[in-house]
């Protein structure tokens, strides 16, 4: 997606090999106007899909995500990150590896906002690992709920993400895709 990778050359700052800070539109200020292009982009790519809910992870997923499910008409659920809970009657929880602060996450989403008739549309705004994105679709399949597709705003290509999702069977749709960060330089994947 064009506009995406000319804001990512523009502001994109790049903290090292692995890592990629896009605070000054995605991560901490938001691009509303950039957010709404890449919602649009997430509904048209699964206009056919069935969509009937739009997953992520709070609280970075939750711009592109929200603007994704205003374009499907469809509800947006957020996973929230919570310190260990003793009671999870009512919540589907998955412990997540965070490649930001490598540490352990529970996530839990509500048994209220996902059933079993729901396609789920998972969106995040990075891929690295596969970690968050994994994690959500567990949660969707512990629901008996399936998982139409997993929407990232930028895929770290040389991470190995992309494929362990491809490989577990998952569609996978990401609007930039970066082949490298090596010095200093964000250089992009040939469509
Ligand atoms: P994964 O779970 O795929 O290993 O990592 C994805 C998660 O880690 C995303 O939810 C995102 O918040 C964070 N993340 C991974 N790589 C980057 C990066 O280069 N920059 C930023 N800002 N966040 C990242």
């Amino acid at each position: 997606m064009k506009a995406l990778e000319d804001k990512i050359r523009a502001e994109g700052i790049v903290l090292s090999d692995q890592v990629l800070k896009v605070d000054s539109f995605l991560n901490h200020q938001v691009d509303a106007e950039l957010m709404l292009l890449i919602g649009q982009e997430f509904a048209a790519r699964y206009a056919e899909a069935g969509v009937t809910k739009v997953l992520t992870l709070e609280s970075s997923g939750i711009a592109p995500a929200v603007m994704a499910a205003l374009a499907l008409k469809v509800p947006l659920v957020f996973a929230r990150k919570q310190k260990s809970v003793t009671l999870k009657d009512d919540l589907y929880v998955e412990t997540v590896h965070s490649f930001t602060k490598q540490q352990m996450n529970e996530v839990a989403v509500s048994r209220k906002f996902l059933s079993p008739g729901d396609k789920v549309l998972i969106i995040d705004d990075f891929l690295a690992h596969g970690e968050a994105a994994l994690g959500m679709a567990r949660i969707v399949e512990a629901a008996g709920a399936a998982v139409a597709g997993i929407g990232i705003v930028i895929e770290k290509s040389f991470q190995s993400g992309a494929a362990k999702l491809k490989e577990a069977g998952y569609r996978v749709d990401s609007l930039a895709r970066i082949s490298s960060l090596t010095g200093g330089e964000v250089r992009f994947a040939e469509e």
